[in-house]
């Protein structure tokens, strides 16, 4: 059964404005029917592959605990750390159940906000095991894992990817514009603990901008000590209010990453094919995609 929803969507479009892409919330109230609300995709992931997208906030506001100066989702309209149910796990268990069977490489969790805000991302990651068969990925920007509750949570998926763009609180404070009460320490501590503990793997996924390129020694200096699994190298090439740093400015910083990190795979968004995929629904996921520069 399909479920016909009226949405009230705020589209997102980019316009370039010589140095960066202006973001500006389009509000635009319209009827429609969409077949999902909650899951988006399948898209071709550079790092992941073919990717069915869960977003276990689906706020019509995005709903975050950082407001990154690249967000691709705009500015953050509730900047927040209280963790509540956001959708009901058997809702989004309903939608899974009508993907079809085909398989992709993995399940995500990601979408238009900070997924460990969800109070049930754990059941949302067991109730989706009895589903599908897929890896469970969960790509969060690391600001609660502090939180014992949220480690358990993120403990239950596969893979999980972890933003770390900052070397210092100056940085954090300058790139990811956290909410009131985040501290920086306490985050680095709570990825180094569920590090330790965490069976399944640990990529921490690092955004270049303007703002922290020359920050990069710092940033590698930090990653060093949560001893991850992989590094992914990164600058925003989906519309967002800064530029992405270019292909040659990329190289230094994917070098000596590669130098740091000699054990680990290192990969860096210009390397890495770029495919196209199909989603089941286009609204749904260009909502929480954005727009692709190149
Ligand atoms: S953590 Fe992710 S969703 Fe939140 S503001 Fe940063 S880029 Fe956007």
């Amino acid at each position: 059964m399909l479920i016909g929803v009226n949405w009230f969507v705020e589209l997102v479009a980019g316009k370039y404005n010589g140095s960066g892409f202006e973001i500006h919330a389009q509000s635009n109230s319209f009827m429609t029917q969409h077949p999902y609300q909650y899951i988006y995709g399948p898209v071709a992931s550079w790092r992941l592959g073919c990717s069915l997208g869960i977003d276990p906030l689906s706020t019509a506001q995005k709903t975050c605990s950082f407001d990154c100066v690249y967000c691709q989702a705009g500015r953050t309209k509730v900047l927040t750390l209280e963790r509540k149910v956001f959708v009901p796990t058997e809702a989004l268990l309903e939608e899974v159940r009508r993907v079809p069977s085909e398989p992709f490489d993995v399940v995500t969790f990601a979408g238009n906000g900070e997924p460990t805000l969800a109070l049930n991302l754990g059941d949302m990651i067991r109730g989706i095991r009895t589903v599908r068969s897929e890896r469970i990925v969960v790509i969060t920007n690391g600001s609660l894992i502090w939180r014992p509750d949220v480690r358990d949570d993120l403990a239950l998926a596969d893979l999980v990817m972890a933003k770390l763009d900052a070397g210092s609180p100056d940085s954090l404070k300058t790139v990811n514009h956290p909410a009131e009460g985040l501290d920086f320490e306490e985050i680095c501590e709570g990825l180094r603990v569920f590090r330790k503990n965490y069976p399944g793997k640990l990529a921490l996924q690092i955004m270049f901008v303007a703002s922290n390129k020359k920050l990069a020694a710092d940033i590698a200096n930090r990653a060093q000590t949560i001893h991850p699994d992989e590094i992914e190298v990164n600058t925003p090439l989906r519309a967002c209010a800064v530029r992405p740093l270019t292909a040659e400015e990329m190289v230094p910083i994917t070098d000596l990453f590669r130098k740091t990190f000699a054990r680990i795979p290192v990969k860096s968004v210009y390397e890495e094919e770029r495919k196209k995929s199909q989603p089941y629904c286009r609204q749904s996921t260009d909502r929480r995609r954005g727009q692709e520069l190149v």
